[in-house]
């Protein structure tokens, strides 16, 4: 099992230095290499996403990325810019299936921005396309301004448009994901108004007739987006496009708590994945100690379970984060009254010493 262990900038270094601590507290043999990406790619090579780096990724069976980007950052031209080694590992990968689990836990419910009683034990999976849809789409452009500038520009456009195995491929995930779980699908689109949606919803329905044994359902993105702050816990799995799932994802994100809890995961057809925080890279906290690596951790453990085949190991670190949480421990984005605040780092040694105790039990029985 090879890792490609990708801190980045920002408290990418700090957040990721504590997941590899916990993948080396468990019984497993891992080969792990780190490689420099985003600005600290730059720095070191001239590009955010360095040749070595792009080969270490194709050679391994996961990433596990921290995040790019930091305001010392903000003047470069747009394809030397430190999310562009993020988006190029992406479309180098083919990582076309992203996958956002939006959980609440039990102790964090006082943290999410609805009433504690309609997220307690929310347990949604967002599934987000991620190479197609407007984002990607041509012809896109602008008319009538002086190249390469907006201004005096009379119009801008971009196209909308996906393809039928596009649908396809990232419909088979959400199907099979949704049996791993209360076997329901929520697949979001703007059929009444976009062709590309109408299409999506015609593939999406015969995709689903292939897994009868999973619900399918289909709801306009704006109904979509009124029913997460209204009553999430009536979604399983949320499939939907590009644009829509950038922006569902984020609205998700708030009703679990702290964006410092996220973890994603972007997977290949051959099941290579890079796994990272839902967050970015907080320069505002940078170096400081005190950033989440939950997230982090969590997204080791999806790559446990979606890349490396190791369920039970996933499940392990799972529950020894239910533990820390548990046990009143809290980073400074999830502190509350009565509970203790700890540094990133001892939240990563509480993670591990949870661990000791969950295998040592798994080992016993
Ligand atoms: P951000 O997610 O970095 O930070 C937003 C807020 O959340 C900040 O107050 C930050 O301190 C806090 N926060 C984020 N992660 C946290 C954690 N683990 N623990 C505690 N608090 C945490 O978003 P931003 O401020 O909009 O962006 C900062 C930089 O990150 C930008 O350069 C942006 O381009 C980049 N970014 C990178 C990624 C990525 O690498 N995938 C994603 C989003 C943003």
């Amino acid at each position: 099992m090879k890792i490609a262990v990708m801190p980045g900038d920002g408290i990418g270094p700090e957040i990721v230095a504590e997941a590899v601590k916990v993948l080396q507290a468990l019984d497993l043999r891992f080969e792990m290499e780190h490689a420099l990406v985003g600005g600290a790619g730059y720095d070191a090579h001239g590009h955010p996403l360095p040749d070595g780096t792009l080969k270490l990724a194709k050679e391994s069976d996961a990433i596990l990325f921290g995040s790019v980007g930091g305001p010392k950052y903000d003047a470069l031209e747009r394809h030397l810019r430190p999310e562009q080694g993020l988006l190029q590992l992406r479309k180098k990968m083919e990582l076309f299936a992203n996958l956002r689990p939006a959980i609440c836990y039990e102790q964090l419910t006082h943290a999410s921005s609805l009433k504690p009683e309609l997220v307690a034990g929310l347990d949604i999976l967002i599934l987000r396309e991620l190479t197609g849809d407007i984002y990607f789409g041509q012809p896109r452009g602008r008319r009538t301004a002086p190249d390469g500038m907006f201004a005096g520009a009379e119009e801008a456009f971009d196209t909308m448009r996906y393809t039928r195995p596009e649908i396809e491929r990232i419909g088979h995930v959400a199907f099979q994901a949704a049996r791993k779980r209360s076997k329901r699908v929520t697949s979001v689109d703007k059929a009444n108004v976009l062709d590309t949606f109408h299409f999506w919803r015609e593939v999406m329905t015969e995709v689903g007739a292939q897994y009868p044994d999973v619900a399918l359902e289909h709801m306009y993105v704006d109904n979509a987006a009124m029913q997460l702050a209204r009553a999430p816990k009536q979604f399983d799995v949320i499939v939907t496009g590009n644009m829509f799932g950038d922006i569902l994802s984020d609205e998700a994100s708030v009703l679990a708590g702290s964006i410092g809890m996220l973890p994603s995961a972007s997977l290949n057809a051959g099941n290579q994945g890079l796994y990272e925080p839902s967050h970015g890279s907080a320069p505002d906290i940078a170096g400081k100690g005190i950033a989440n690596p939950l997230a982090t951790i969590l997204s080791a453990a999806m790559m446990l379970r979606y890349s490396l085949n190791q369920p039970q190991a996933a499940d392990q670190i799972e529950s020894a984060v239910q533990h820390v949480l548990a046990q009143g421990l809290r980073t400074a984005d999830i502190h509350s009254e009565g509970t203790t605040k700890v540094g990133t780092a001892q939240m990563g040694d509480a993670v591990v010493a949870a661990l000791a105790t969950i295998t040592k039990k798994t080992t016993k029985s």
